[in-house]
């Protein structure tokens, strides 16, 4: 079946065509795709809308595997620029130590996320000879120029420039020398010469490294095309991030790279909505953001994030607010307890014999193929549940298959409810259903309410079913 991505380059949904890469790590899958994830820059918490990204990163991957791709997904980690040396250097901790603190926050915070790891991570600093490599193509081939304070890149002599973030090429650049812009983050309106490589000043420290053509540090942008073009070669399937990356940052990283190579950097550039808190973008910059722990304070799981995450189309802006992840977190958990009550009436059973619908997948594959329209699929599973034709056994199987690509643990985490169930019903918890049945037969109902309560207690609900009293886990 065909995927169709939203490609930000030429504003359309188009039909994925893989570039097969002979050199891919992957040789043995016919079909292979190579993903590139702008990761974290860390110099604090990543904030929940940069886990909406990285996270809409993760559904992708997992629907390519779904569809039977092989996936080389690389996300880099941003561990110098200007934020991450000016906080170390106020924190007076050295830039390493203290990435690397932020960094393997992100990492765990990425596992509480279920997002999969990708299949490499390559930090900054230990790319430094790609970059400088780079930057020396680029001075070879006088599209970079060098100036007191640092190394720049020539937009004029790059036509194509602009065409990422449809800049209006009709009005002339200012792009003279003189008109450059050596910080990493800019608007549209200064689309000016920018750096490649920053000469030491004092501000930085002892963040500086030896270069042919000057001691100093990388520009943001030439990091990631550096990085990106050493892991998965000169030119790549997809790239992403959120809006915001769309210009500077891809803007640039497709005129470093495709000025040195020839070749087109990228074949689909696909960009996430802005997660916003009260109409605004979520940012640190605005002090408008919250962690995961701030989640987890709240009362919401990450999965149950997730979830919510999941029920909007990643193109769109959503609003963030704590009563709808809290309406999330109670649809995961009904869900949840679904699956665990099929998972309980199937007992032992041989998961290799289960079979899924063949109808719904087709309908689930068709949607998630469709720019990855998850919230489409995650109303096929309740439509699934309420669906009286199909029994049991495929329901369960079904979902579990889904879960794949939602990466919501539902196998592991119904297999421990409903085998905690098995394993921790002791006799007296035998003995107080007992006498709830009783209660019941006896229609005293004050007594047995007042045993519910007592199961409850004991970490059980009690449901009342045809079949009988039936016990789930709290
Ligand atoms: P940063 O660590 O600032 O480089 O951002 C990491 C990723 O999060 C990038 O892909 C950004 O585009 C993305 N991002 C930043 N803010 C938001 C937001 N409010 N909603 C969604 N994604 C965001
Ligand atoms: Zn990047």
């Amino acid at each position: 079946m065909d995927i169709y991505l939203h490609n930000t380059l030429t504003g359309k949904k188009e039909v994925f065509v893989p570039l097969q890469k002979a050199e891919s790590a992957l040789e043995e899958k016919s079909n292979k795709v190579s993903i590139y994830n702008c990761g974290p820059t860390v110099y604090n918490y990543a904030h929940i809308g940069n886990f909406r990204t990285y996270v809409f990163g993760d559904i992708l991957r997992r629907i390519f595997e779904y569809n039977g791709f092989g996936v080389d997904q690389v996300m880099n980690i941003t561990d110098v620029d200007d934020k991450t040396i000016r906080d170390s250097i106020k924190a007076e901790i050295s830039l390493k130590k203290f990435t690397r603190k932020y960094e393997d926050i992100f990492k765990e915070e990425q596992k509480e996320m279920n997002i999969l790891t990708p299949h490499a991570m390559p930090r900054a600093t230990e790319s430094i000879e790609d970059m400088t490599a780079l930057i020396e193509k680029l001075l070879e081939k006088e599209i970079a120029y060098k100036t007191h304070d640092g190394v720049y890149f020539s937009i004029q002599k790059f036509p194509e420039y602009g065409a990422l973030a449809h800049l209006d090429r009709s009005k002339p650049m200012d792009t003279k020398h003189g008109h450059r812009i050596a910080t990493d983050e800019y608007d549209k309106e200064n689309a000016e010469d920018f750096a490649l490589w920053k000469f030491h000043t004092p501000e930085d420290g002892d963040n500086a490294w030896d270069a042919s053509f000057g001691k100093g540090r990388p520009g943001w942008h030439i990091e990631c095309s550096a990085m990106a073009m050493k892991a998965l070669g000169e030119t790549i399937d997809i790239h992403t991030g959120a809006t915001d990356l769309i210009f500077p940052h891809h803007e640039n990283e497709i005129a470093q790279s495709e000025a040195a190579s020839g070749k087109p950097f990228v074949r689909y550039w696909m960009h996430a909505g802005f997660l916003s808190v009260d109409g605004r973008k979520m940012s640190k910059s605005s002090h408008n953001f919250y962690t995961i722990p701030v989640l987890k304070k709240n009362g919401i799981s990450p999965l149950a994030y997730r979830y919510w995450l999941l029920t909007s189309h990643y193109r769109t802006q959503v609003n963030f607010t704590f009563e709808s992840v809290k309406g999330a977190d109670k649809a995961l958990q009904r869900l949840l307890e679904t699956v665990t009550e099929y998972r309980r009436e199937l007992g032992k059973v041989d998961e290799e014999k289960l079979h899924i619908d063949t109808a719904y997948n087709a309908l689930f594959m068709k949607s998630i193929n469709d720019d990855l329209n998850t919230p489409q699929a995650i109303a096929l599973v309740w439509d699934l549940i309420k669906d009286q034709e199909i029994t049991t056994e495929v329901k369960y199987a079904t979902i579990i298959h889904f879960d794949n690509v939602f990466g919501l643990e539902l196998k592991e985490m119904s297999e421990r409810k409903a085998f905690s169930l098995s394993t921790e019903i002791t006799p007296a918890i035998t003995e107080l259903l007992h006498e709830r049945e009783q209660a019941r037969q006896g229609k005293d109902w004050d007594k047995a309410d007042e045993l519910r309560r007592a199961l409850e207690e004991k970490g059980f609900d009690v449901k009342d079913t045809p079949d009988g009293q039936k016990l789930i886990p709290r």
